[in-house]
This record gives C-alpha cells, structure tokens and sequence, in this order.
C-alpha cells in the first residue's frame, strides 16, 4: 500500500504527504541509482510498492508527463535492432522489471530485482491506489470495446476510482492529434496506453511534449485481462515463471515473438556485465 516503505532499501522515501521539507523528487533520485544495464537498457529494480510512492510523487507535482515502461525481454531485443525504440528506453523515467528472464538476467549480472513489476499486475493495483487518492485515469487502446469493458470491471473492484476516458482509438500518427485532445479534455493524472510494445512507448514518446499528464505507461495487454477477454495465466504458473508459456498455450502466434527469449538469454550470457 501507498503510505507503507516497502522492504529494506526504500528508508529514504517519503510521501508527499509525509514530505517533511525534502526536495519533492528525492524519493526518484533512489529509483535512478538503483537500477542496472540489461544489454545496454537501463531497467530499475524498484518494487511494486515504490512505484506506487512515484507515482503518487508525480501526480501531486504535476510537473510534466513522466513516461514509463514495463520491459521485458522481448522487447530489450526488439532495441538491439531499433534503434528508435532504444533511444526511448534509454530515455524514459522509469523502465519496470516486467518478465521473468530479466530477473534471471539480474540475477547473473549480480544486481538482483527484487520482484516482478509488470503492466498487468500495475493497472489493478493503479485503479486501487486511484480510487483512494483520487488520481484519474484515462484508459487508451486496445480492441474496440475492451477499454469500457476493463473500465466497467476496474470501476465495480474498486469504488470511487475515476476513469475519466476511455477510447480505443489506434496508434496511427494521424489520430494523434483528436486523441490528444480528447486526453487533455479528460484531465486525466495517469494515462495508460494498449497498443502493444514498441508502438505504444512510440506514441507516448512522440505525444509526451502535449500531454498534460502526470504519468503515462504502456500496458500492452493488460486490459484484455482486466476485461476478462484473455484469462490471466494461474498464479501458480505466475509464481514458477511459466506465464509466458500460458499466454502461448492460449495465444499460439506469439511463438514468432518468443524465439526472441532463447536469443535474449544468449545474448546476456555472452555480453554478461559489459551488458
Ligand atoms: N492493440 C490496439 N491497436 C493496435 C495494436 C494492438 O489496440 O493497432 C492492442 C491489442 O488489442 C491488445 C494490445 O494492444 O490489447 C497489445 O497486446 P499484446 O498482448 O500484443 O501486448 P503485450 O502485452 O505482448 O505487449
């Protein structure tokens, strides 16, 4: 819960509540130092729970969007190639542990994640830190009708937690500008986009300098699973790092995205910590 420090590196953060005349972005300052290189990607080894902090940090600053990543493996493969995509996870201001294999990775590379950070976990676990802190959300992407359907679903777990907009829209450049608009519109504090990586990160990088909100994350599909259109794979599975196999067993056509992983732990062990 926001309010609690998570586990033992996190003494040094405060809520804004709690800010007892510390510069506002001291709580950040720990996630930048604590991270390390996964092939030349920096990936943050901040908990689930620090994130929430942030996030909280963001919002009542309002300074300008902070744009975050959840990575995995596939996608760290996807920027050894594109170089526009990497320039973007290089850049942003908070890349999350999501997938097993980094954990793996950090673990060779002798710096540890302490846990799994991912989109689908983050959203539900957003709409709750929302619906009490009174951050809004506007949710983007995904196929037409899942984004209502998830924001039905958030809204009846969570009392209270203000979806301000919900749109399916897509990620073409050309319907940028109506989106932006209608974001902005929203008020939204948290903007979370399901167009998949690395296109959704693209139209967040592009869109970030119009964007007048405090945070904005590609969820990938993580609505699907709010929506119930995708079941999430058993916590079991969760817990013996098997998700990814689930979500092949149901989605067959992914096996082309998935060759990337033995390529990805090949990859770690022959760059090891020069990552
Ligand atoms: N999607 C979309 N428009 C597009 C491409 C994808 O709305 O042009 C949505 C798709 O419906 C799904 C999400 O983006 O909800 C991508 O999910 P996927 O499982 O591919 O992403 P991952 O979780 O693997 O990043």
């Amino acid at each position: 819960m926001v309010g609690q420090t998570a586990d033992h590196e996190s003494a040094d953060i405060f809520l804004p509540s709690s800010n007892s005349g510390r510069e506002p972005s001291s709580a950040w300052t720990v996630w930048r130092r604590d991270s390390l290189h996964i092939l030349g990607i920096p990936v943050s080894r901040i908990t689930n729970d620090e994130w929430m902090v942030q996030i909280a940090w963001w919002v009542k600053e309002k300074d300008r969007l902070h744009h975050v990543c959840t990575v995995n493996p596939e996608m760290l493969m996807i920027a050894q190639k594109d170089v526009n995509f990497r320039n973007i996870l290089s850049r942003v201001d908070l890349t999350v542990p999501d997938g097993v294999g980094l954990l793996w990775a950090s673990r060779r590379l002798g710096k540890p994640i302490r846990e799994r950070v991912t989109g689908s976990d983050g959203v539900p676990r957003i709409a709750q830190e929302a619906a009490s802190r009174g951050w809004r959300l506007f949710l983007l992407g995904a196929a037409e009708g899942v984004a209502d359907k998830a924001a039905a679903v958030l809204r009846d777990r969570f009392p209270g937690v203000q979806i301000v907009g919900v749109y399916a829209g897509s990620p073409k450049p050309e319907d940028e500008d109506a989106q932006v608009e209608l974001i902005n519109a929203s008020g939204a504090d948290i903007l979370l986009v399901a167009y998949g990586a690395p296109e959704q990160d693209k139209w967040i990088a592009r869109n970030a300098p119009r964007l007048n909100v405090s945070m904005a994350m590609g969820i990938g599909g993580s609505l699907d699973f709010v929506a119930g259109v995708i079941p999430r794979a058993p916590l079991r599975w969760q817990k013996l790092g098997l998700e990814w196999l689930y979500r092949l067993y149901l989605q067959p056509w992914r096996i082309r995205r998935m060759l990337r992983l033995p390529l990805f732990v090949m990859a770690v062990l022959l760059r090891g910590s020069h990552g």
